[in-house]
């Protein structure tokens, strides 16, 4: 399919952004579920730098969540890891993350940028707004814990916004970081790579913990 650049028809690209504090089968499902409605011929994960959003708690280092976000998309040759927003510096926004996409990877490429529910609803509180819906489509997909109707989006353009059902996972990277904390178990919740590389770095436990 990425002979679609050569034969003149567009490039469709996912994009997916995320803090993947950690990474987790949610967000990796998400994707996969989208490029297969929307036919997208690649999903490109892209780490934030720093979130504006969650300025009140400390987030793990860039390189440690670029790395996980690698190892967990690795095995899957329709996804790739974009360093865009971590090598941005100051606050990430996606109207930047979108722009900079574009630019890369030129005027053939439609960008779909998939969002969860929980952020869909708050797309019109972000920076750029008004830009936003001209440099890409936006797919919002279900998340357990959040519902999300017809009316949760009636306020934003609809023909730049789909919502989809995906196979619902009550998975969340708050969830992940707090069982790692209180030692309960992460396995399958996320790729076993991830399990591994947290264990390896030590991330999410407390400074005090005499395993840490
Ligand atoms: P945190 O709990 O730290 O906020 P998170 O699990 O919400 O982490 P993010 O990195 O904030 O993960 O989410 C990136 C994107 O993935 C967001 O658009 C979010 O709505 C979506 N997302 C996260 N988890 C799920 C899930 N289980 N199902 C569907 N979408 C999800
Ligand atoms: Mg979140």
């Amino acid at each position: 399919r990425r002979d679609r650049l050569h034969s003149g028809e567009r490039y469709r690209l996912g994009v997916m952004g995320g803090t993947f504090d950690p990474i987790h089968h949610g967000h990796l499902v998400a994707a996969s579920e989208v490029a297969a409605k929307f036919d997208l011929d690649e999903v490109v994960f892209v780490p934030t730098g720093i979130p504006w959003q969650k300025a009140n708690r400390d987030v793990s280092a860039a390189e440690d969540r670029y790395l996980m976000t690698v190892i967990a998309t690795a095995s899957n040759p329709r996804f790739s890891v974009s360093r865009v927003d971590i090598d941005r510096p100051g606050n990430t926004y996606t109207v930047d993350t979108l722009k900079d996409l574009r630019e890369e990877r030129g005027p053939n490429t439609d960008l779909y940028f998939i969002t969860g529910a929980d952020a869909v609803r708050q797309i019109l509180t972000w920076r750029g707004a008004d830009e936003l819906f001209d440099l890409a489509q936006f797919v919002g997909v279900t998340r357990p814990g959040v519902p999300m109707t017809v009316d949760d989006i009636k306020h934003l353009p609809g023909d730049r916004v789909t919502l989809l059902e995906v196979p619902a996972l009550a998975i969340s990277s708050t969830d992940c970081r707090a069982r790692v904390e209180e030692r309960e178990p992460i396995w399958y919740l996320v790729p076993d790579g991830i399990v591994q590389y947290i264990q390896k770095r030590g991330l999410y436990r407390l400074a005090a913990d005499p395993d840490a």
